[in-house]
């Protein structure tokens, strides 16, 4: 109701309604960590100092440095939790760990992909505020987990030569397997 005076009014008066993007809790984002991420099966992407955070059994290795790299060979810089749902998440209370959640979590629905900001249209929040044509700017919880994860690839990034683990077929895969020419350009390898 609120939502449609407010889109009446940009129509009426070409007013621009911007508002601070607010997570309402509905726990869609936890019930679906695990699927497609650039052309590979992946779950949950938490950080090496959040592995801790999330059953050991539920833990896989998302991305390291191929064998045959220069730097660090090998080396795991990013984990993911192999999950549907995932396991901190309650029906009734939503997340259990939230003051403590990974940065992915804490910076959803925004993501930096490549340096630019983008949105998940996973999260039926900021679909609904797309849709009554709210203009939203990020919250400033949201910046902070953001740029650590920016951090943390700006880190490991200065090297082609890694791979991703593929949940699916259970193997690490080079990085560019999947990708589609679109990835590729934002990945700035075409
Ligand atoms: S889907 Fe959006 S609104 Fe729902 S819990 Fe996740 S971030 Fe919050
Ligand atoms: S850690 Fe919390 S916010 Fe993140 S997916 Fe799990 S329940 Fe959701």
């Amino acid at each position: 109701m609120v939502l449609s005076r407010e889109k009446k009014r940009l129509r009426s008066d070409k007013l621009v309604l911007k508002m601070e993007f607010k997570c309402v809790r509905c726990g869609q984002c936890c019930k679906n960590i695990r699927g497609p991420q650039m052309g590979q099966i992946h779950g949950l992407m938490i950080l090496p100092e959040e592995v801790d955070l999330f059953p050991k059994g539920l833990v896989k290795p998302m991305i390291r440095y191929t064998h045959n790299a220069r730097n660090n060979p090998g080396q795991v810089w990013m984990y993911q939790v192999d999950a549907e749902i995932c396991p901190h998440y309650d029906e009734k209370e939503g997340c259990l760990i939230y003051d403590d959640r990974p940065a992915l979590c804490a910076g959803f629905p925004f993501e930096l992909s490549a340096s630019k900001l983008v949105i998940h249209g996973a999260c039926p929040e900021i679909m609904r505020l797309r849709k009554a044509g709210i203009k939203f700017e990020i919250s400033a919880s949201c910046k902070e987990p953001l740029l650590k994860i920016r951090r943390h690839y700006d880190i490991h990034l200065n090297t082609p030569e890694f791979e991703r683990f593929d949940l699916e077929e259970n193997r690490w895969r080079h990085v560019t397997e999947g990708l589609t020419k679109e990835h590729l350009r934002l990945l700035g390898r075409r």
